[in-house]
């Protein structure tokens, strides 16, 4: 196949890549670097089967040639990175998209669009299943990103109902592995980082909301089923355990051996109080389930940050000062007083 990536150099859209390459497929990847980095692809930079093109999807999308597939990856994704690029994270939901759609149309392509668990918001049914609307606002500060990709799936779906496009929507929850920048703020990249740089974890809030984590190799497998197939979704792809902040940042400092703190800091706005896919449809339509568990997913995460110290240590400095309009901070604990401290 002939496949292009949006977002190809980022963190996902670089294991994509990857994936593609080595099952023999031709790739093509779209990226403008505004959170992605050139080194998440320096390794097929090489590849006869590989090209880059640097270019922000939103302003146009033009390849050569046929394609398979278009995979539309392209967009901010962690919560400090889309409150940083508001207008541009709405602009590569609709218009990168729409351009996206177009492409796929005009090769005959399948077009797969990586969507979010966002679109639930902050669900009031849980687990979520793909039926359920979810809870959205549409001003707040996450709005940009959720509405941006709500509006992406309406988009794709008009383009299936309108002009016939084959298409996919994955809806993507929680996702981690190599490749995270330290610096990127999302939870599991930053715990990592600060409990190898021994620096407090920040804990915004007061830990008890939930996520589910998905290491990065199940969620590529499970793109790579959608990709191959012709279901249309969306269909929910993430890891089912929930766990809960506090008991992520409990696995972090027990894994890497760190005896850093942890720390209280105000919980953002519209921050998702929990989250956990019910992925009975992946299961059924792609026979796709998760095999890594949390903790071996972190063990891998954790090896790759510490060959990275370079870029963990300069990560500490935004890190610590990341700032969310947010509900009032909970007063900071000392570390043997910590929700974490074993018992005296
Ligand atoms: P990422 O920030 O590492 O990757 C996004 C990539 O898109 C970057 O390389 C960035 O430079 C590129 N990009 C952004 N805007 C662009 C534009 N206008 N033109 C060209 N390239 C552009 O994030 P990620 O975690 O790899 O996420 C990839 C996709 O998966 C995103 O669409 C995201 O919404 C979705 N997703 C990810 C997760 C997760 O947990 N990682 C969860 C839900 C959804
Ligand atoms: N979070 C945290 N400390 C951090 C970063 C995030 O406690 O340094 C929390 C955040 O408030 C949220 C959860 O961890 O409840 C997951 O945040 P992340 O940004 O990774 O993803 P998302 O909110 O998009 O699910």
């Amino acid at each position: 196949m002939r496949v292009l990536v949006t977002g190809g150099a980022g963190f996902l859209g670089s294991h994509l890549c990857e994936e593609l390459l080595k099952r023999g497929d031709a790739v093509i990847c779209v990226d403008d670097l505004s959170t992605g980095r050139r080194d998440n692809i320096a390794g097929f930079i090489g590849d006869r089967k590989f090209a880059f093109l640097r270019a922000d999807v939103s302003t146009a999308l033009q390849v050569s040639g046929p394609l398979d597939v278009v995979a539309h990856l392209a967009s901010p994704a962690s919560p400090p990175d889309y409150h940083r690029l508001p207008l541009e994270t709405l602009a590569v939901g609709s218009r990168g998209t729409e351009n996206a759609l177009q492409l796929a149309e005009r090769k005959s392509a399948r077009f797969l669009l990586a969507s979010t668990s966002e679109v639930y918001g902050d669900p009031i049914v849980h687990p979520q299943t793909e039926d359920y609307c979810g809870n959205v606002s549409s001003v707040g500060p996450r709005s940009v990103y959720d509405e941006a990709k709500r509006f992406a799936e309406a988009l794709t779906m008009a383009y299936a109902r309108t002009h016939g496009v084959n298409v996919g929507i994955i809806r993507i929850f929680n996702t981690f592995g190599p490749r995270m920048r330290a610096e990127d703020g999302r939870v599991v990249s930053s715990f990592i980082a600060q409990a190898l740089n021994g620096d407090p974890l920040t804990i915004y809030g007061d830990g008890e909301q939930t996520r589910s984590f998905c290491y990065v190799d199940d969620l590529i497998r499970g793109i790579l089923a959608m990709l191959d197939g012709d279901e249309t979704g969306p269909v929910n792809l993430g890891n089912p355990v929930e766990r809960t902040v506090l008991e992520l940042a409990e696995l972090v400092l027990g894994i890497t051996g760190s005896s850093s703190p942890v720390e209280f800091h105000q919980r953002p706005v519209d921050d998702p109080s929990r989250r956990r896919p019910d992925i009975t449809l992946a299961a059924s339509a792609l026979g796709w389930e998760p095999r890594v568990s949390t903790e071996e997913g972190l063990q891998h995460t954790i090896r790759y940050f510490r060959s990275h110290r370079r870029e963990v240590s300069a990560a500490a400095e935004s890190l610590a000062g990341a700032q969310f309009e947010g509900t009032p901070a909970r007063e900071s604990l000392p570390a043997d007083r910590s929700p974490l401290a074993s018992p005296a």
